[in-house]
């Protein structure tokens, strides 16, 4: 295949590359400092190579004092002892900062991840939308009570935050997945650190500065910038750490479950998946075909939600097939600050290969590149994008059918009976989200009931709203994200016992 078969946007307006880098500090106990030993980390822009961001490094010094922040702030109530209303008052104030900020902040997150600026305008929205929704819970926190004890009894169940959160974030969506975590944790009452991905710290600096602006007391949010070892690593071990938040690998997520359970942290993880869309022959094969390439090529594929693999009835797989062939090429992929791009750069040329390597196991396998399948070229751009890929002839032991590739690679599997789909679907480590599409709605729900994931589209794919909860079965993670689920995470429990009257029958006779 030539490129010439694709839509590719050239390098065009490079006005609103930065002159300077961003220079990115860490936030602890309310200022901005530099690393003691005055290390640094510098991340240039996967589209355009231009250095972006000039970070701060941080070693042990730094993560020990942000915990140190963290813990006195949670323990001397600042922030825990304040009414919902205040609560909900500064997040609310955060929302309308973000929505000032984002342009700025979207900007940035482009030239960090290499996402479209149209798509990360689009995220910074809805992080807004999330501290707005977490406003709302933090004034509806309440436990239950108990009044059918017995005349002399009353019992309640009181909710409490957790105490300090640790709160590690990937690359691929960094200012919305902090919006997945932190507001839900200053809702509840919890304390902070953040760590964000060594590749993306910009954003999350964006948003420690909105915090102080809004007015959140200094030590309540701290922000630790670097690298898993030794940032991410002391935030799991520590142990003036209460919990752990995590969205990353499934590799990464399975260490944190070691390292924290020598303190016994509560561990909520967001990690990998291998989402299937299931398309069954009587499907609308148009809104199908047009979901298929949504989910496989938003965000470059680099997406925990990317529908990385289709399972296609076979009287309708050659069709789908070609109709995806068709449709991928109409994709514009290119210059992530051209508002007409759809598909931007691969986050680094590490995972560039990554993607490649899989490709080529995947045909040693046998399987048939039917699109795509190398680096992609475009005009004036780093050599970091990927061409959109469709592979079929894809069997479940394959690697490509089992592993998450990251990227704009989708493998196209075949099934000819209801119990062969669901056995294909269910056949991954991976429980994460899937997808039906069938106009029987037999079909749907007796496919909703039996698929092993967290979240089930019937006739849709990756929709999403704040009052959902999100998260994943098996090897996708523990715990859910979003909705009251996503509160209830930073949320303890504490049974309160309380005696009406002086009735109680002794328990030793005193007479
Ligand atoms: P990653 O696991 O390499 O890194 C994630 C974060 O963990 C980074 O901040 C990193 O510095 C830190 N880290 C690395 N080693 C650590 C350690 N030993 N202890 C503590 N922290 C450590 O993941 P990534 O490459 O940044 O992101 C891609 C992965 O994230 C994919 O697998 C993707 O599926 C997953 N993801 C999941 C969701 C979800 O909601 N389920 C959302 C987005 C991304």
């Amino acid at each position: 295949m030539t490129t010439h078969d694709l839509t590719l946007i050239a390098a065009s307006d490079r006005s609103s590359l930065p002159a300077e880098p961003f220079s990115a500090r860490h936030l602890i106990d309310g200022n901005w400092c530099d690393s003691a030993d005055g290390g640094v980390f510098e991340r240039h822009s996967p589209a355009h190579g231009v250095l972006v961001t000039r970070a701060s490094s941080g070693g042990v010094a730094e993560t020990e004092a942000a915990i140190k922040a963290a813990r006195r702030a949670f323990d001397d109530g600042r922030w825990s002892s304040l009414g919902g209303k205040d609560r909900a008052t500064l997040l609310l104030r955060v929302a309308d900062l973000i929505d000032r900020e984002r342009g700025r902040i979207a900007l940035m997150e482009t030239l960090e991840s290499g996402k479209p600026i149209s798509q990360a305008k689009a995220e910074i929205e809805g992080a807004a939308d999330l501290w707005r929704y977490a406003a709302s819970l933090a004034r509806s926190l309440y436990g239950d009570s108990h009044n059918a004890l017995g005349s002399d009894m009353l019992g309640m169940v009181l909710k409490e935050p957790v105490g300090v959160a640790s709160i590690i974030t990937p690359w691929n969506f960094p200012f919305l997945i902090v919006s997945q975590k932190l507001p839900f944790a200053l809702a509840a009452g919890c304390t902070a650190i953040v760590k964000p991905s060594e590749l993306t710290p910009a954003t999350t600096v964006m948003l420690g500065e909105l915090l102080l602006e809004a007015g959140l007391p200094a030590g309540v949010v701290n922000i630790v910038l670097g690298h898993g070892q030794p940032v991410g690593a002391l935030m799991t071990t520590h142990a003036d750490v209460d919990m752990v938040s995590f969205t990353g690998s499934t590799a990464v997520g399975k260490s944190i479950v070691a390292s924290a359970s020598a303190t016994l942290k509560k561990v909520s993880l967001e990690l990998g998946g291998k989402n299937p869309q299931v398309v069954f022959a009587d499907a609308d094969i148009d809104s199908a075909v047009d979901a298929i390439v949504f989910g496989i090529y938003f965000n470059a594929g680099e997406c925990c939600n990317s529908g990385s693999r289709i399972i296609v009835h076979s009287d309708v797989a050659e069709e789908v097939t070609e109709r995806v062939i068709a449709l991928s090429r109409k994709v514009p992929f290119g210059d992530p600050l051209n508002p007409d791009t759809q598909v931007g750069a691969i986050v680094s040329p590490e995972h560039q290969s990554k993607i490649d390597s899989y490709v080529t196991t995947a045909v040693a396998e046998g399987a048939t590149i039917r699109l795509g399948g190398g680096p992609l070229t475009v005009a004036g751009l780093q050599d970091q994008f990927y061409q959109p890929t469709v592979i079929s002839g894809v069997t479940s032991g394959m690697a490509i059918a089992r592993e998450e590739v990251f990227g704009p690679v989708l493998s196209v599997l075949q099934f000819d009976t209801f119990d062969e789909a669901i056995a294909l679907a269910n056949d991954a480590a991976y429980g994460l989200s899937a997808g039906v599409w069938s106009e029987n709605v037999h079909t749907c729900l007796e496919f909703t009931r039996r698929v092993r994931a967290g979240t089930v589209w019937t006739n849709t794919w990756m929709d999403g709203f704040a009052e959902l909860p999100f998260g994943g079965m098996k090897e996708s993670g523990l715990g859910r994200e979003l909705g009251r689920y996503g509160l209830e995470e930073y949320l303890e429990v504490k049974t309160v016992q309380m005696r009406i009257g002086r009735t109680r029958a002794p328990w030793v006779s005193n007479r």
